[in-house]
């Protein structure tokens, strides 16, 4: 499925309680964020594993924490990039000015991490290869930028095609 990115309008409407009166996510310095996390993604790969990279960072841009998934690296499916990235920033009073920037539209798991923590925005390199709750999220006020990032798609595509049996243990489908 395509999804398309929410315009600035459609991020103005939805991530406006979240804001706290701040501007919507400026895409140029997303774009940048994503880099951090497609990185983490190119190592996970490089030792392995899953390319799924994440990053947490203040809305200004400041890194808080970083991370991949280490399903295969540390024989553990509850490390995702997400998790990695957010349990890396260690701990804070409050996650409003937040944002989770990771290569693929986050699993149930992921995105109930940034409910359950009230993180503030949250920036998806690409929804093509797997849509998780990214769409649940913005209904409940988080500002989503999807960027439809095709070095995402393609690093994971690479994987996918690589390494099905992989893939699937992953997203918990059989093969
Ligand atoms: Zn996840």
């Amino acid at each position: 499925m395509v999804t398309t990115a929410p315009t600035a309008r459609d991020r103005e409407a939805t991530g406006r309680d979240r804001r706290q009166g701040q501007p919507p996510l400026d895409e140029d310095l997303a774009q940048r964020l994503l880099e951090v996390a497609l990185e983490e993604a190119r190592e996970g790969l490089a030792e392995g594993g899953i390319p799924i990279g994440a990053a947490l960072f203040r809305r200004d841009g400041t890194l808080l924490g970083r991370g991949h998934n280490r399903r295969v690296q540390d024989g553990d499916p509850s490390v995702h990039a997400e998790t990695a990235a957010f349990r890396d920033a260690g701990r804070r009073r409050d996650y409003t000015d937040c944002v989770m920037v990771t290569t693929l539209s986050p699993c149930w798991y992921c995105s109930g991490l940034v409910r359950q923590f009230g993180i503030g925005g949250l920036v998806v390199g690409e929804a093509r290869t797997f849509t998780g709750g990214h769409e649940w999220l913005a209904e409940l006020g988080v500002e989503v930028l999807v960027l439809d990032d095709p070095a995402c798609t393609e690093l994971l595509g690479g994987f996918i095609a690589a390494r099905p049996a992989l893939w699937h243990e992953d997203i918990g489908i059989g093969d």
